[in-house]
């Protein structure tokens, strides 16, 4: 290897390296020319696969000024990289694998003085891994507190690297997605062009205007928690001046880690008798005919709240396995609320349901327009019915132990376009950047 012109130290740190390979990669003359005068920064770069081929995205390649900006290239454009069929088919055989990524490691010039990248198939480190290499370089850092940073700033490089591609601006909020999470695509309006749909494998979604910005219009991508780790393709339809147009973006899905969680319980709850399971899967066909309609309104205008202010007793998504067999997964958050505490709305919309189910209970459920749902079970008193509008931080009732719990607590829970999501998750990202 030849002289480095710039190394991406996160990755070292972040990634135990596995193979190690050379790229080539397609420049500009005008890139060629910020390398030489090493104006390169790998940082927050990263490596996605678009129809077999690799590229590099979000590394800075600064432009020389004198340069005529005409001929200039994006800073942060996306580069594609030359490798042969065989590591190519390694890498993209490698990422299937739960956990692994290919991380670019450093850019040089090789002995014919060419600029070369070094890539590597990588597995990102658990929390205590790198805990460990924290302390064995004596370093003291709030592990969580330099997470969220890197969220953040994946959120902002993306939105860079996102819009260079597209002649209208898309914001993705997130390149990474864990099973049972949500992700957020936001797109400006222009009077020339006119979403139509949103495809990701088999599945549509519909676009929504922004429920307070007019400028924009959205999307929200829940992730079943059945799903499993994969590259998923989102296909944007629109018709700008007449023609019908197709962008393609790709974002992965990530195993979400959630925790198992055993529950003994007697053998007479888990099978159900005739009578209950017919109330049981009825009452779930009415919920689901609930949740597949969506009205193209929104009824919100401020930011989703919790319902009470309490201990979160178990979070969203713990594997539930009763008895030794696994059955399915917890569906919302759980909230420490002993008998007869007020439960509020999260947010407004209409009572869509107000009734008594044989699994959760005295339940609630809000529409709260355009395929966004809250749900509150196991309540033991109703202050609402049917059909009530609701504002948010009104009285739904009080909660309880009613329905199929092992004790009083408030089960809240989200539906989003049919699918379950955790309800924290999608409050955090529809407050912090949808209605933002
Ligand atoms: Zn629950």
């Amino acid at each position: 290897m030849g002289e480095t012109i710039a190394k991406n130290k996160k990755a070292y740190f972040d990634y135990f390296l596995e193979e190690k390979f050379e790229a080539g990669m397609v420049l500009a003359g005008s890139e060629v020319k910020g390398i030489r005068a090493n104006r390169v920064n790998l940082k927050d770069s990263f490596i996605r696969f678009v129809n077999g081929e690799a590229f590099l995205f979000n590394a800075h390649i600064g432009r020389l000024n004198t340069t005529h900006h005409y001929y200039s290239h994006e800073e942060r454009g996306s580069r594609k990289l030359l490798l042969h069929k065989k590591q190519l088919m390694k890498m993209i055989k490698a990422v299937e694998k739960d956990g692994y990524t290919i991380v670019p490691l450093q850019l040089y010039f090789n002995a014919r003085n060419l600029v070369k990248i070094q890539i590597a198939i990588a597995k990102g480190k658990q929390l205590h891994d790198k805990r460990q290499d924290l302390k064995a370089k004596d370093m003291k850092r709030d592990i969580q507190r330099a997470m969220k940073d890197y969220w953040l700033k994946l959120v902002i490089f993306l939105v860079i690297f996102v819009s260079s591609l597209f002649s209208f601006s898309i914001e993705l909020s997130d390149s990474t997605i864990a099973n049972g999470k949500t992700a957020l695509l936001e797109f400006s309006q222009d009077k020339n062009i006119k979403y139509d749909k949103i495809v990701v494998g088999k599945k549509k979604y519909k676009i929504y205007d922004n429920p307070i910005h007019k400028e924009k219009a959205y999307v929200l991508l829940p992730m079943s928690y059945y799903e499993k780790p994969s590259d998923k393709k989102v296909e944007i339809f629109y018709t700008e001046e007449k023609n019908e147009k197709k962008r393609v973006l790709i974002f992965r899905v990530k195993d979400g880690k959630y925790k198992k969680e055993k529950i003994k319980v007697q053998k007479s709850k888990v099978s159900l008798n005739k009578k209950d399971k017919k109330r049981a899967s009825k009452e779930y066909a009415e919920a689901m005919k609930i949740y597949k309609t969506s009205t193209e309104k929104s009824y919100i205008s401020k930011e989703f709240i919790v319902p009470m202010k309490s201990k979160i007793t178990s979070g969203f998504g713990k594997a539930r396995v009763y008895n030794d067999s696994l059955k399915g997964y917890h569906s919302g958050t759980d909230f420490r609320a002993k008998i007869g505490t007020p439960i509020i709305a999260s947010n407004d919309g209409v009572v869509v349901l107000a009734k008594d189910r044989f699994y959760s209970g005295n339940s609630v459920i809000i529409d709260h327009g355009q395929g966004i749902y809250s749900c509150y079970y196991h309540m033991s008193k109703f202050d609402v019915k049917k059909d009530d509008t609701v504002k948010r931080g009104d009285s739904l009732g009080l909660s309880g132990d009613s329905g199929r719990v092992t004790g009083p607590h408030l089960h809240f829970s989200f539906r989003v376009g049919g699918e379950q999501v955790d309800p924290l998750q999608l409050i955090e990202l529809i407050n912090k950047n949808l209605l933002q």
